[in-house]
């Protein structure tokens, strides 16, 4: 088969579209003016900046004055959870409910807190990859300040019962927080609806570029300021704006959540092919429920040989993929998502990420399951593992 190319991690980053990057050009070139001054030059970008905020406000069902742009989700996860902690700590409440296979950019926040004196709860996850709701019913308490719980999970793609989840939290008065990044643009959204106080968005992850994100905070909840400076974002995060990112953003999040069910038709059918395919290898699992997940996302475990082998094999057909094994970050512990499911950390360190979207064609999907038969069983011909394992061996 002819070499392909094919990028199977949006999960990890997309590729700005065109129709992104065509809006953001002229707010560098002729459109360069300071939203903050007050001739036309400066008009015009606040008047870019203030439809972009409405056609984000429209994504979630939203009110434009509800969404403030932030640099990108990380800065959005971290406002909305050290911003509620410092705002209901005054009130006494310094306990704050997580789910254990959160984003980092979640995870790391909850553990600062934890070093101020908040205590952290960590809800644990099914083998399936779900959070149940009960779970977190039976962990609100007096003092609990928040909930945030990811909408859809970044490595295997679980989408979470998330109206429940909000409705609990509104029966007993607590804040709730979701850390969207994964969900918008690939499953319908509306916060109002929801019952959602505050939801996190990235950018980067629906083609726009990096560095630019939002939040979504319920009108009526006033989180303390986080950048202080200008007025700008209604006082709340100073700084002149990214004024081509917003735009470009705005731009993403409008193309993302039209028809979104349609473009995922052909998109599960693709992941089933190729999840199907793959499972028909020997040791093979699939990680995650089967149909409560993101329509592009699949991630199965491969047991007998090392994740990172099989991305850099995958890379020389021309196929980018992900994978839960850490190696090369520095780290020897596999992913924490993995771990959470239950997955014993040889099998975590053979897993495979496909994020993928209505670009790959039918060809795309036979490729790939044309190549990564011939890559894994490559890779376990190799293996001192996977010869033990064969022979019934015990292995570590
Ligand atoms: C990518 C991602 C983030 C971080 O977004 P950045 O814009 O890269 O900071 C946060 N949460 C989830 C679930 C993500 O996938």
């Amino acid at each position: 088969m002819e070499k392909r190319s094919i990028y199977a991690d949006n999960a990890a980053t997309t590729a700005v579209s065109e129709e992104v990057l065509e809006a953001m050009l002229p707010y560098f070139r002729e459109g360069y003016g300071n939203a903050s001054s007050i001739y036309k030059l400066g008009r015009d970008a606040q008047r870019a900046v203030e439809d972009a905020r409405e056609k984000v406000a429209k994504a979630l069902g939203a009110e434009p004055r509800e969404i403030y742009f932030t640099s990108c989700g990380s800065e959005a996860d971290n406002w909305a959870i050290k911003g509620t902690a410092e705002l209901m700590a005054k009130k006494g409440k310094k306990h704050i409910i997580t789910s254990v296979f959160e984003h980092h950019a979640v995870l790391h926040t909850t553990e600062y807190l934890e070093k101020h004196g908040f205590e952290v709860t960590y809800i644990p996850v099914s083998d399936k990859g779900l959070i149940d709701p009960e779970d977190i019913k039976n962990a609100i308490r007096e003092d609990t300040a928040l909930v945030t719980i990811m909408y859809a999970n970044n490595e295997i793609g679980t989408i979470q019962p998330i109206e429940e989840i909000a409705a609990i939290c509104h029966e007993k008065g607590v804040i709730f927080h979701t850390d969207a990044v994964q969900a918008v643009g690939h499953v319908d959204i509306d916060v109002h609806k929801q019952g959602i106080d505050m939801l996190s968005l990235s950018g980067h992850k629906i083609h726009a570029q990096k560095g630019i994100g939002a939040l979504y905070i319920r009108k009526g909840l006033t989180l303390p300021n986080l950048i202080h400076g200008g007025g700008q974002e209604r006082g709340k995060r100073a700084g002149t704006e990214n004024v081509p990112a917003i735009v470009g953003l705005g731009v993403a999040i409008e193309a993302a959540t039209r028809n979104i069910s349609e473009k995922n038709v052909t998109i599960t059918e693709h992941r089933n092919k190729l999840i199907d395919g793959i499972l028909t290898l020997p040791y093979t699992r699939l990680n995650g429920d089967r149909d409560k997940r993101l329509p592009g996302n699949l991630n199965i475990s491969i047991e007998g040989i090392e994740g990172e082998s099989l991305l850099l094999m995958l890379d020389m057909y021309g196929i980018c993929a992900s994978s839960g094994s850490a190696c090369t970050s520095g780290s020897l512990d596999p992913s924490h998502v993995l771990l959470s499911i239950g997955l014993k950390h040889e099998v975590a360190h053979g897993s495979l990420r496909l994020s993928i979207e209505d670009d790959v064609t039918d060809e795309d999907v036979d490729y790939i399951l044309d190549v990564i038969p011939k890559v894994v069983s490559r890779l376990r011909e190799m293996s001192p593992v996977w010869e033990k394992m064969m022979k019934g061996e015990k292995y570590e």
